[in-house]
């Protein structure tokens, strides 16, 4: 097996330079509502930024700036009731980027992922701060090690935008260490040293609230490890804050190949024209896209929603992965469903639509078993050799299951 070299100083291969995607900020699906979503923007921005200009908007840097921390300013935009008795103190932090406050203001599906509610202080006993068991199975800090030939490498604890349902809840929004150069160090020593480690998953926090600098310090830092074959980002950037897919960001990107990326979405009210063209600019940077959606309860916890969800990614060339039962982390059951509602729901996907456009349901074990893929039964029984298959309609059919089994 032969790695290529990589080294930040190299420069961009000459004559090979990303072109801007010409039609692709104006896809298809938005034909007709364009104008109306840039005058909602401006209206937006002019009611509750005045002051700020369309370049500001523009600007993730702006956007992170202007965050909105306070649940009390949140509701007051988005014209709902304040959070009752929400105390700060202590508790998952708030935060969200004007773009995605635009969005929600759209959206209460939206709303509910990120306003704060009373609902958080009712905590059950089965709920724990690390569902997953992560920090039992971090060998250093920063990296968990659970698989045998892959690492999630958790860079920083900082996002942009907070998910109330978010599974890492204990750490992310503190003042860690996890962005720091000497435990980014300690953590690559660790895949240094181990040479089963092939895939290295970036996440946090949002790696992508990083600046270019520090990803591409990290990005050639791992391509010098000679049996890291894959890098992966975790990310939500692209719906929270898609200013940051700058042409710089992807051109840059795009020289750690193969790099991949998993994009978090949650509803399709997400896929705004501004999301769309990112998810563009990455994929026209070579970056294969996959998605991760949590299962949330009046958010998305229906066929139709999810649907419309799986469609609006795979138009914008991200292609469905993983669905996952809600972590079982602290005040989180109301955000939690039945299993049966997850497995229905891919009953519903599979067969109606493109397969393309299903992704696998799982339930992360907790106390650290990892990723279990759940599936409807389709092969509901087994009579003599055959194995009794039942399809996306309902009907029965047979499968003659002979091999190995005659002489
Ligand atoms: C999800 C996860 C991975 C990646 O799993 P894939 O199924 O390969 O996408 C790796 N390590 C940990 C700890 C994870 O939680």
């Amino acid at each position: 097996m032969s790695v290529t070299k990589y080294a930040a100083e190299e420069p961009p291969e000459t004559g090979q330079e990303l072109a801007e995607p010409p039609s692709l900020s104006t896809p298809h699906a938005f034909q007709g509502q364009e104008l109306a979503f840039w005058a909602r923007h401006r209206n937006f921005l002019a009611t509750h930024f005045p002051g700020a200009t369309q370049k500001d908007w523009d600007s993730w840097r702006w956007q992170l700036k202007n965050r909105i921390t306070s649940p009390q300013r949140m509701a007051a935009i988005l014209g709902v009731p304040a959070p009752l008795g929400f105390d700060r103190a202590g508790a998952f932090p708030a935060a969200v980027t004007p773009y995605y406050l635009l969005t929600a203001s759209q959206s209460p599906a939206v709303t509910r992922c990120i306003l704060p509610d009373v609902r958080e202080k009712d905590i059950r006993p089965f709920e724990m701060p690390d569902p997953l068991g992560e920090d039992g199975h971090s060998p250093v800090p920063g990296i968990v090690h659970r698989y045998p030939d892959r690492v999630l490498f958790l860079v920083t604890e900082f996002c942009s935008t907070y998910c109330r349902y978010c599974t890492r809840s204990r750490l992310v929004g503190k003042s860690g260490h996890r962005s720091d150069m000497s435990s980014w160090q300690r953590a690559l020593d660790y895949i240094r040293a181990h040479p089963e480690v092939r895939d290295v998953l970036l996440s946090g926090g949002d790696p992508l609230t990083l600046p270019d600098m520090k990803i591409e310090w990290l990005l050639s830092q791992l391509r010098r490890i000679p049996h890291v074959e894959i890098v992966r980002i975790g990310t939500k950037v692209p719906a929270v804050l898609p200013q940051r897919i700058t042409p710089a960001l992807v051109r840059m990107l795009r020289r750690y190949h193969p790099l991949l990326m998993s994009l978090h979405f949650a509803h399709p009210d997400e896929i705004t024209p501004e999301t769309a063209a990112a998810c563009n600019r990455l994929a026209d940077g070579g970056i294969p896209l996959g998605s991760q959606t949590v299962l949330l309860a009046g958010v998305n916890d229906d066929v139709e929603t999810m649907k419309r969800l799986m469609h609006g990614l795979i138009r914008n060339r991200v292609r469905p992965y993983y669905l996952y039962q809600c972590d079982p982390i602290p005040g989180s059951t109301h955000f939690r469903t039945p299993v049966e509602k997850g497995l229905s729901i891919i009953q519903g996907l599979r067969g109606h639509t493109s397969g393309y456009c299903i992704p696998t349901y799982v339930i992360d074990a907790p106390g650290g078993g990892g990723k279990v893929p759940l599936q409807p039964q389709y092969a509901f029984d087994r009579e003599g050799r055959d194995v009794m298959l039942r399809n996306y309609e309902g009907r029965v059919f047979r499968y003659p299951d002979t091999a190995g089994r005659e002489g």
